[in-house]
């Protein structure tokens, strides 16, 4: 269980510098009688030397005393049942302020049956998640530290708030959340908050794919998302069984690595964006799927890419991510293996296909996925990704043209020019655009127009 250390012995003489608009808020509560102060992130953030990206309030005002407090701010009851008020200060920019509250049983594994005001900071704190995450702070009272959370913060240690094993019970959510501020911050799970969280992971099938989602998210993109995928691959297989097959394939070659432990490489070596990340965590997962033969030792998984595309879309959808990432992330999956060639007419080819922002996504990952190989090949197969990139670049740069839209010439146009309206305009253009790219027709309007006369679409 953490340590109950009395406040004021905690309190510390450093300043944390809080957002004009917070620091009124607190003063407005304090002004009609309530303690308030910020708490949970923003602390841990501060103290960790990082901006913030949202700033939670906590007091032990009840949410129509804060709404009464700040009537001079536009307020919205969010959860008011939660205790939490917000407060709107322009579009961009909103305050949590929460009741003081603690938390009733728990008989989901997800939330409180009921919540309940209480009067006392110190009963908050304790309903919190981690220790770094259980911090309050105040500009006069200091920190406000009641579980040893600055010290955890210090040595790099992820501790639950009071017994690990019922804390993961009550919301299964936190185990994730546990392995997700490890990944980001580098950190380590403390003995028994990691041996709880190995061994309720099977918890974690009530909790809903969004939750999931956004904490998986987070985790893929920290420094240490690799540590953690291989401390922790059983909490993975939960929520993501399909990486079970992958986890059973075994390298024979002792110069290559398993294929679980190359998707756990590329996952580290991919730019922290949630779309590569999770391109690379699932791209091998239909290899167990596709094994045709072997060539000298060497297990061939042929059509393996669109198998892993098919599997990660389902699990994607499962975990309620929006259409467009799925597509972006099981198109990378599907063209994880296609060879690159870094000439002009086969980069515009690729660029009418994906677009520049894709393409880019698909060098990238190409990029991760040599860094994970052990091979001699890796400096060749690098150079021509970088030799397509500087074409990319120049192709962008001159703006040639790969889309219908930079085409010299419109459907207008031709139709000015004595084509009939209808079906074949499309046709016509697609033709032009597929010339102009494939570097066989200038994208001039004169070029164009004279390759429609040529061909008689249009009369000379
Ligand atoms: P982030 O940087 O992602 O915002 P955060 O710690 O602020 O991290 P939030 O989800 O914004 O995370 O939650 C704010 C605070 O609420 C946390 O710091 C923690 O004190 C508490 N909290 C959030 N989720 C839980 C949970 N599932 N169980 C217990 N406490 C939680
Ligand atoms: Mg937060």
């Amino acid at each position: 269980m953490g340590k109950l250390v009395k406040y004021n012995r905690q309190a510390v003489s450093f300043m944390i510098e809080i957002p004009n608009t917070a620091s009124q808020i607190l003063k407005a509560l304090e002004l009609g009688g309530y303690e308030a102060y910020v708490v949970g992130g923003c602390v841990r953030d501060s103290l960790l030397g990082k901006t913030p990206h949202d700033w939670d309030i906590c007091t032990s005002a009840l949410p129509h005393q804060t709404i009464a407090c700040l009537c001079g701010y536009h307020t919205i009851e969010t959860g008011i049942q939660h205790g939490t008020v917000t407060v709107v200060i322009d579009k961009n920019v909103c305050y949590e302020v929460t009741t003081f509250r603690q938390d009733g049983t728990y008989s989901d594994h997800r939330r409180p049956d009921r919540v309940e005001f209480v009067r006392s900071l110190r009963e908050d704190l304790k309903r919190r998640d981690f220790t770094i995450n259980a911090m309050a702070y105040h500009p006069q009272k200091g920190l406000i530290d009641a579980f040893d959370g600055q010290a955890d913060l210090k040595r790099g240690v992820i501790r639950c708030v009071g017994e690990p094993a019922r804390r993961f019970e009550e919301d299964a959510l936190r185990i994730l959340r546990a392995l997700r501020f490890a990944s980001v911050y580098e950190f380590s799970l403390e003995h028994e908050t990691a041996q709880a969280a190995t061994n309720l992971r099977h918890l974690l099938c009530s909790i809903a794919g969004e939750r999931i989602r956004d904490e998986l998210c987070k985790l893929l993109c920290g420094q240490n998302a690799g540590v953690m995928l291989s401390s922790f691959t059983s909490i993975f297989c939960e929520f993501l069984p399909e990486l079970n097959g992958l986890l059973a394939l075994n390298s024979k070659q002792s110069n290559q690595p398993n294929p679980w432990d190359a998707t756990v490489q590329s996952v580290a070596n991919a730019p922290a964006k949630p779309i590569l990340r999770l391109a690379m965590l699932f791209h091998e997962i239909g290899k167990p799927f596709r094994f045709t033969h072997e060539i000298d030792g060497i297990p061939r998984y042929y059509g393996h890419a669109q198998k892993s595309a098919a599997l990660a879309r389902t699990i994607l959808r499962r975990l309620r991510f929006d259409n467009a990432s799925i597509s972006k992330i099981t198109q990378l999956i599907g063209l994880h293996e296609t060879a690159v060639v870094p000439t002009e007419v086969c980069i515009r080819r690729q660029l009418s296909r994906l677009g520049s922002e894709q393409l880019r996504r698909l060098f990238q990952i190409k990029k991760a996925l040599i860094a994970s190989q052990p091979s001699d090949r890796k400096t060749d197969s690098l150079f021509v990704l970088e030799q397509a990139e500087r074409t990319l670049n120049h192709i962008l740069e001159q703006k040639q043209c790969y889309r219908l839209k930079n085409l010299a010439v419109t459907g207008r146009e031709l139709i000015a020019a004595g084509m009939p309206q209808g079906a074949q305009i499309g046709k016509v253009l697609r033709t032009l655009l597929r010339l102009v790219i494939d570097g066989k027709l200038e994208n001039r309007r004169e070029c164009l127009l004279a390759y429609c006369q040529k061909e008689g679409w249009i009369a000379s």
